[in-house]
């Protein structure tokens, strides 16, 4: 079994899934007292999030960077850097280590094309929605993405760093996802990515009216099959 390496903490919420979920997932493969070998660095989010929000981008990345080498010395055979929106600097971290990382986006195409779903709706942070580095990643591997109207966009943003990213969830906030879902659908999207790992703590399947893909447990889960292969 290979040695898997979590850069965590973005936030502390949405990591705590991943490894219930890695482990779940060997548990359900090989069954008994089996778990999955896991190395956690865990950054402090309030430093990544001044990064973002200023706009310093290779400060955060340099910052990923050093937890990535960390996990590779520390024994770690890949790497999963376990948010969406700090994938904006997925090449830096990449070329900090020798050993592969699991590009969350790349996951996430792989099980879309699995359910043939070509045109799909994006939720995420501000950053994930209106920039490219995620989008264009999937643009790339011949998805056509959506995302929500204008007007959801701060709300949307809003919601993942006021409230999930410190572990309050309102009933308010899951019906607004909902509704950017149904707007999603309007502009006749086959599916939504989930694409911030906090959004399923807040939406369920029954919340939404197009099949979703919550890139958490998407992420997490093709962790544990290249763990295991
Ligand atoms: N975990 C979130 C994501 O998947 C947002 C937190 C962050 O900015 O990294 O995008």
């Amino acid at each position: 079994m290979k040695t898997i390496g979590l850069i965590g903490g973005m936030s502390w919420e949405s990591t705590v899934p991943y490894y219930q979920l890695i482990n779940e997932s060997v548990k359900r493969e090989l069954g008994g007292l089996h778990s999955a070998k896991i190395v956690l660095w865990s950054v402090e989010f309030d430093e990544i999030e001044r990064c973002q929000s200023e706009g310093r981008w290779d400060d955060a990345g340099a910052i990923l960077a050093k937890a990535a080498a960390g996990l590779e010395a520390a024994g770690a055979d890949f790497i999963l850097i376990c948010t969406n929106t700090m994938h904006k600097v997925y090449r830096q971290v990449e070329a900090a280590v020798n050993v592969p990382l699991i590009h969350i986006a790349d996951a996430t195409a792989a099980v879309l094309k699995a359910h043939g779903v070509g045109k799909v709706g994006l939720l995420g942070t501000r950053y994930t929605m209106q920039q490219d580095f995620y989008k264009g990643r999937l643009a790339e591997q011949g998805f056509e993405v959506r995302v929500p109207g204008e007007a959801f966009i701060g709300e949307l943003n809003r919601i993942i760093f006021e409230e999930l990213c410190v572990g309050i969830i309102r009933e308010e906030s899951r019906q607004y996802f909902a509704r950017a879902i149904e707007d999603l659908k309007a502009q006749g999207c086959e599916g939504v990515i989930l694409g911030c790992t906090e959004i399923g703590l807040l939406v369920h399947e029954e919340d939404s009216c197009l099949p979703f893909f919550d890139t958490t447990v998407i992420h997490a889960e093709a962790a544990a099959k290249c763990a295991l292969l």
